[in-house]
């Protein structure tokens, strides 16, 4: 008989808790800081953040419920499928099972909707009208546009300029769930119009774009700031992806040896590795020589390469400290297609995971993962996301390790969305004009110089 290629789970199988990692650290985390080096306070987080986002934020309670307005929401796509790559395991001639879990089937076609839903939710009722975020690439603007219409929310998305430019039909997906989106920086901000009196032909930045939406939100009563990644109750949100997965494996009487996703902000890879850390933590045999690996681009190694630091969550400098694996804040990655991946640092808890030796890195080369991208599509048929071809990349170097030892390993990697506004990426390296950017050591030497000095 045959293995079950899909593994799927019925509406009333999706999980009624998330799992907060917190409850199971080793040690505590490291608190936020504010500019003057103590921690940051709950009323400074208040002005943009609800009170209960903010809860989240700092809970150690180790399962936090979803709420069933939330699940409603999730039911339009969620529980995503378990899906066993068979064609790609015999394309690799190896012996391992490869699975992957996949976040594609999202209206946004990325993981991010599952906590742009919580988060539109959580506002809402705290009576919040309207929420603004940033968007480099498109995919939490679209993401926060899609929950916002779901719970009544207006959503402005400050959208760096050059990519309001160069990715229109992102724009006009957020268009269609009925946000407003302005070419960031804009005329609407004291930050943007101070941008704009010195250099009217400013190209923008994430950096800009987050300043011009967090000043909004807090300068407004009615309007509060939303971050798709990074923060602990974003990855809260996101571990509603492992949890499912677990529950797939049991299904099929299964366990992975190892979990493998993309690492940007970390919001993904931890939603889908600390539910299977949480079986290690409670000491399930089956988890026992479980690894967990962040795959990152060798252009931006944050784990690999980053220091374990204080720093800034953005390039101006205008967020609370937070103490992770950093490039420095004002590292600029080299324009790699994984505009997901392109950040300078990684989430706290991540972070924190990795410095303790609970979890691995790796850090993969661009043409690399394009090419482990066109192999998947051409033996599973999906063609993913560019971040996501950082972890088919290491997905398939595990595999071809088996193929050598003869080890009959389960590989689980997550596939956070599917690739269809990345084609001129791929059209870039079917043509030849990718390249492949060396570890920009002399940069991040830089950049790491100028570190705030507390922590
Ligand atoms: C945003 C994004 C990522 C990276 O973000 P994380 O917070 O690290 O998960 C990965 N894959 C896709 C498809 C994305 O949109």
């Amino acid at each position: 008989m045959s293995e079950p290629t899909r593994i799927v789970l019925e509406a009333d199988e999706i999980p009624t808790h998330w799992y907060n990692v917190v409850a199971d650290l080793p040690n505590p985390p490291a608190p936020p800081l504010g500019p003057d080096g103590n921690p940051a306070t709950p009323e400074q987080m208040l002005a943009i953040f609800p009170g209960q986002i903010l809860e989240q934020e700092m809970s150690a309670e180790r399962w936090i419920a979803i709420p069933d307005e939330v699940r409603e929401i999730y039911k339009i796509w969620r529980p995503s499928p378990l899906m066993r790559a068979v064609r790609l395991e015999r394309a690799l001639g190896t012996p391992a099972r490869i699975f992957y879990k996949y976040e594609g089937v999202s209206p946004a076609g990325s993981h991010k909707p599952n906590s742009a839903v919580p988060q539109a939710f959580y506002n809402r009722q705290a009576g919040i009208k309207r929420l603004t975020t940033e968007t480099g690439a498109g995919q939490w603007g679209s993401s926060i546009a899609f929950a916002g219409q779901m719970f009544g929310l207006d959503v402005r998305v400050y959208m760096v300029k050059v990519s309001y430019e160069q990715k229109p039909y992102r724009r006009l997906m957020m268009q269609t769930w009925g946000a407003e989106v302005f070419a960031s920086p804009t005329d609407l901000t004291g930050t943007g119009r101070s941008i704009l009196e010195r250099d009217p032909e400013n190209q923008g930045s994430l950096g800009i774009a987050i300043s011009e939406a967090v000043e909004e939100a807090a300068g407004r009563a009615d309007t509060n700031y939303t971050l798709g990644s990074v923060l602990n109750h974003v990855l809260l949100h996101q571990t509603i992806i492992g949890l499912e997965a677990k529950k797939q494996f049991d299904k099929i009487g299964l366990y992975p040896d190892v979990v493998l996703g993309p690492c940007g902000g970390g919001s993904s890879f931890g939603g889908l590795a600390f539910p299977f850390l949480a079986d290690k933590a409670a000491g399930d045999a089956r988890a026992k020589n479980l690894r967990c690996v962040a795959v990152e681009p060798s252009s931006c190694p944050t784990l690999t390469k980053g220091a374990y630091a204080y720093d800034f969550g953005d390039a101006s400098g205008f967020t609370p400290l937070m103490k992770m694996y950093t490039l420095g804040h004002d590292f600029m990655p080299p324009g790699i297609h994984a505009g997901g991946l392109r950040y300078h640092g990684d989430s706290p808890l991540v972070s924190q995971l990795y410095h303790e030796k609970l979890l691995e890195a790796v850090a993969v080369p661009q043409l690399a993962t394009f090419e482990a991208g066109v192999q998947f599509a051409r033996s599973e048929g999906i063609i993913p996301a560019p971040e996501s071809c950082h972890a088919i990349r290491a997905a398939i170097d595990e595999a071809l390790v088996c193929r050598e030892s003869g080890e009959c390993k389960t590989i689980l990697f997550n596939l956070t969305g599917h690739g269809h506004f990345d084609m001129s990426a791929y059209e870039r390296y079917f043509s030849g004009g990718l390249e492949d950017y060396e570890y920009p050591a002399a940069a991040v030497l830089d950049s790491l110089a100028h570190l705030p000095r507390f922590g």
